[in-house]
């Protein structure tokens, strides 16, 4: 079975150093490289613009279309990769072996409200939209802003959009009352791409559980994720720390619904014995001592890919 993870960051990496290359040789200093993907042969990965506040052009939309550039002139263009709009897409890299790449945008700040923003990411062949990243933005608050306001005007008109473009709504970073408003406007299935429970730690970008439910209900999928802080609170985590919330989401109901969501590329601290994709055999490993064999492989790519069959466009 092929692996399929829902969000890392190294498009972020590529746009601050453009030195760096998708290329063979970079694996000193990305986690996500095309060697790793390719030598474990990959279905799926997400690549996720991610704009850092630290950039004085944070808000515009820039930076969000050099990333975009970035995806199509450094990943895509390495052999073996093939770009993920359309469950054709999906079929062909399944069968053909080769690793899809679906690109989706962690915060929607650039996108400065306008629904001609939104229909051209959906045309340049986005996905997937998180609204938010930590913070606050036109949109909505993000999980880490105290004030923990719920979507805009504008955010909510952006759900609307994004259900008849056929942009899945990512929840992750969300705040709790945007994400309750996400959930009640969206007429579609909603994903968090990378977040864990709140029952085993308890920290602001983690899902409580009657939201991870919701999210369920709703047909989406949740991505575990491997940022030692929403693993457990000492933040020392290690692999069984991973199985633990796998389970967890499992017992909320989430056998059809638990996926991975790396977050490679977007985290300086890595749990034990997983800190880039060449070593996702360990946690494989792992999950097979624990978990059914049909189970891991659901979790492994196989509720990511009925999800995406079932909501991607045919072409
Ligand atoms: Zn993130």
């Amino acid at each position: 079975m092929r692996i399929v993870d829902f969000h890392c960051d190294v498009l972020s990496k590529l746009l601050e150093d453009e030195s760096l290359s998708f290329e063979p040789g970079m694996s000193g200093k990305l986690d996500v490289t095309h060697g790793r993907l390719r030598g474990q042969k990959a279905l799926l990965q997400t690549f996720a613009v991610y704009i850092s506040p630290s950039r004085p052009d944070y808000r515009s939309l820039n930076p969000v279309l050099e990333s975009i550039d970035l995806f199509y002139e450094k990943v895509l263009k390495q052999s073996g990769l093939r770009h993920i709009r359309s469950t054709a897409d999906l079929e062909a890299c399944m069968n053909q072996g080769l690793t899809g790449a679906l690109l989706s945008l962690e915060g929607a700040g650039g996108l400065q409200g306008k629904l001609s923003a939104l229909r051209l990411m959906h045309r340049l062949g986005v996905r997937a939209i998180g609204f938010t990243w930590n913070d606050a933005n036109w949109a909505a608050d993000g999980a880490m802003e105290p004030r923990g306001g719920g979507l805009t005007k504008q955010g909510a008109a952006f759900v609307k959009a994004c259900n008849e473009l056929g942009i899945i709504i990512d929840v992750s970073h969300l705040s709790e009352r945007a994400f309750w408003d996400v959930a009640a406007l969206s007429e579609k299935p909603i994903i968090a791409s990378h977040s864990n429970a709140k029952a085993l730690c308890d920290h602001p970008r983690n899902l409580s559980d009657l939201q991870i439910q919701a999210i369920f209900e709703s047909g989406g999928v949740v991505g575990v994720t491997f940022v030692p802080m929403f693993l457990r609170a000492d933040g020392h985590a290690k692999i069984e720390d991973v199985l633990n919330h796998m389970e967890h989401f499992c017992s909320l109901g989430g056998e059809e619904h638990v996926m991975i969501g790396s977050d490679f590329d977007g985290i300086d601290h890595y749990v034990e014995g997983l800190t880039h994709p060449g070593e996702l055999a360990g946690l494989r490993e792992a999950m097979i001592g624990r978990f059914s064999k049909t189970l891991t492989e659901k979790i492994w790519s196989g509720n990511a890919v009925a999800f995406l069959k079932r909501n991607l466009p045919a072409e």
